[in-house]
């Protein structure tokens, strides 16, 4: 420590509000450049590789493959899907010398799929899942909180492309249990918690948040049944099955042989007298069809931007299509099928007669309905974001709600985003082409998923749920270095036994921060408790004995042992 680029701080930094941000800064950790943006000092650093590795080992156990792309990027192909208009004042723009317009990347979709267009042409070739470690930029209303919310910083960001439905829903998998893993080694409390796609577009999405009270999301749970979800994405419950007499009815009537949502949603426009506004309404419906001589699909519709594709591979799937009333149970089994859904074999039996429940609920109207009267079940369940009077306003779920299965009452919490896992579909690669050829000879379409992690924000995050008021606690698994040893002791032996002590444990594999700074044992006793390394050994008075002390950062416990026990007890 007497050569160590280190410098701690007795008062917290005048602009920090949160633990981790006022313990960073004052433990020499971090250094704040401008607003959102920050340097990482010795400590620092260490921790935030050690983030990173355990990152690209659990990424490399799943098969994953590292690459490194440009943070510096054209246009172009953020023109191509609409997310350089999308992302709006979050977007660092910036000109070349040429007067070209350029970004600095916020998230790399875009360039995943065309790298993946580029080198790869046959089914051989799948499935791949790429990711890199990066620096990234958004240009944030609100930096906060240090490395918390940053407008530079480093993220984990993996990419999946599979030939179909299947692979995809493998790599997604593959990835939320790889998530588990490293937020489990990295003792992060964590919830996983149904989310809405944003501005990613495709259908299904959770995110992983850390619960914390200066979270920034407000996510629902409902002890009973596990069920979770950012309040972003909670979907009103049904309302209780309502008897059909006196409701107005209606029939669907399209060709003979393919009615379509199109038919649907005319008839509701006429019935409900243009409340529905239209596809636009029809907001994150879901619909199971079976392809023919496939298997069964989810094909989501309405979301922002995804409509058309969606709607065409929909009909697409309906021509000669069977079609499976969703059951409660696929409802409860799959936890995408969040926002509603319709029961195809309503759309695929021509002149099916829908039955209407007027009621408002909520600020929600739902339509019920049924293949033959009395037999009831629900056809289709708008969800919170169509509102009779068209208007798209989604009412704030409360501690107390029920939950959307049933079971029991909501309980919200605040939590921070630490990982974000997508099945994005075919939107970036519709956007681009992205073809290889199939099995049979013919072009197949990739599908792709996209999964990101916090890398730096999760040492902010630890730091937040690791602490106490002397100062940062780290998890082995990050700490940067494992055992904080302090010579406590003027004498010659003792200084030269401490000397040795750090090499003995440096050698079991210990790395060791030696406090061999000429300042008093209480300065050095409280900086070890700002620093946070989860051991801290103290060659003290007691050497001349034959002593040192061992304190555990974490219980405050302190024993006594003799020296040449050291390293056994620690280890
Ligand atoms: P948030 O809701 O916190 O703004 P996000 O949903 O915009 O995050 P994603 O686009 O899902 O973020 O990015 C993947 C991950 O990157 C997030 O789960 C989060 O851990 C991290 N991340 C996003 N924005 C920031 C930021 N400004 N600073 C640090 N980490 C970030
Ligand atoms: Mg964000
Ligand atoms: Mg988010
Ligand atoms: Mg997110």
């Amino acid at each position: 420590m007497s050569t160590l680029f280190l410098r701690t701080l007795r008062d917290d930094p005048a602009d920090a509000e949160v633990p981790s941000h006022k313990l960073l800064v004052r433990a020499g950790y971090v250094r704040r450049a401008a607003p959102g943006v920050y340097s990482w000092l010795p400590l620092g650093l260490r921790v935030l590789r050690a983030v990173e590795q355990v990152v690209r080992e659990e990424m490399d156990a799943i098969g994953a493959q590292e690459i490194l792309l440009p943070a510096l990027l054209p246009r172009d192909p953020y023109e191509s899907t609409g997310r350089w208009t999308e992302y709006g004042d979050n977007l660092f723009r910036l000109k070349d010398r040429k007067g070209a317009d350029m970004l600095l990347g916020p998230t790399h979709e875009e360039l995943f799929a065309q790298l993946v267009k580029g080198e790869y042409s046959s089914y051989k070739d799948l499935p791949v899942i790429l990711y890199q470690v990066q620096t990234k930029y958004r240009d944030e209303e609100r930096p906060r909180a240090g490395i918390l919310r940053g407008r530079e910083f480093v993220m984990k960001d993996a990419y999946s492309f599979d030939l179909d439905d299947d692979g995809l829903k493998k790599a997604y998998t593959a990835h939320r249990e790889a998530y588990q893993k490293i937020f489990r080694r990295l003792e992060v409390d964590y919830v996983i918690v149904a989310a809405t796609s944003g501005a990613m577009g495709g259908s299904a999405s959770e995110e992983f948040l850390a619960e914390s009270e200066v979270g920034e999301d407000t996510f629902v749970r409902c002890v009973e049944s596990g069920y979770a979800a950012n309040v972003e994405a909670v979907v009103t419950p049904a309302p209780e099955p309502i008897p059909f007499e006196g409701l107005p009815e209606a029939e669907v009537h399209n060709t003979p042989d393919t009615p379509t949502i199109d038919s649907l949603v005319r008839w509701a426009n006429a019935t409900l007298d243009g409340t529905f506004g239209g596809h636009d309404t029809l907001k994150n419906v879901l619909v199971k069809v079976r392809q023919p001589g496939g298997d069964w699909e989810i094909t989501g519709i309405g979301v922002p931007g995804d409509r058309e594709v969606d709607m065409k591979r929909l009909e697409a799937a309906l021509e000669p299509a069977e079609v499976e009333i969703l059951s409660d149970e696929d409802f409860a089994a799959n936890p995408f099928l969040v926002k509603g859904y319709i029961g195809p074999k309503a759309l695929a039996a021509n002149g099916v007669r829908f039955l209407v429940d007027p009621r408002v609920v909520d600020g929600t109207s739902w339509i019920t309905g049924a293949d033959q009267p009395g037999k009831h079940f629900v056809n289709l369940v708008a969800g919170r974001d169509f509102t009779p009077d068209g208007t798209i306003e989604a009412a704030e779920v409360r501690d107390g709600d029920p939950s959307p299965d049933g079971k029991g009452p909501l309980v919200s919490a605040k939590g921070i985003e630490i990982g974000h896992i997508f099945q994005l579909g075919q939107k970036y690669t519709d956007a681009f082409e992205v073809d290889v050829l199939g099995e049979s000879g013919k072009p197949v379409r990739l599908t792709m998923g996209s999964y990101g992690v916090g890398v730096s924000r999760l040492v902010a995050v630890i730091a937040e749920q690791c602490h106490d008021e002397k100062g940062l606690r780290w998890p082995w698994s990050v700490a940067p270095f494992a055992v904080h040893l302090v010579i406590a002791n003027k004498d010659e032996a003792a200084i030269a036994g401490a000397h040795q002590l750090a090499e003995d444990l440096d050698a079991a594999g210990l790395s060791v921060l030696l406090d061999d700074r000429k300042a008093s044992p209480g300065v050095k006793f409280k900086d070890a408790e700002l620093l946070g390394m989860p051991v801290v050994v103290v060659v003290g008075r007691g050497y001349a004995n034959g002593t040192i002390e061992i304190r555990d950062r974490f219980t405050g416990e302190a024993t006594e042992v003799p020296v040449d026990d050291a390293v056994t007890r620690v280890t």
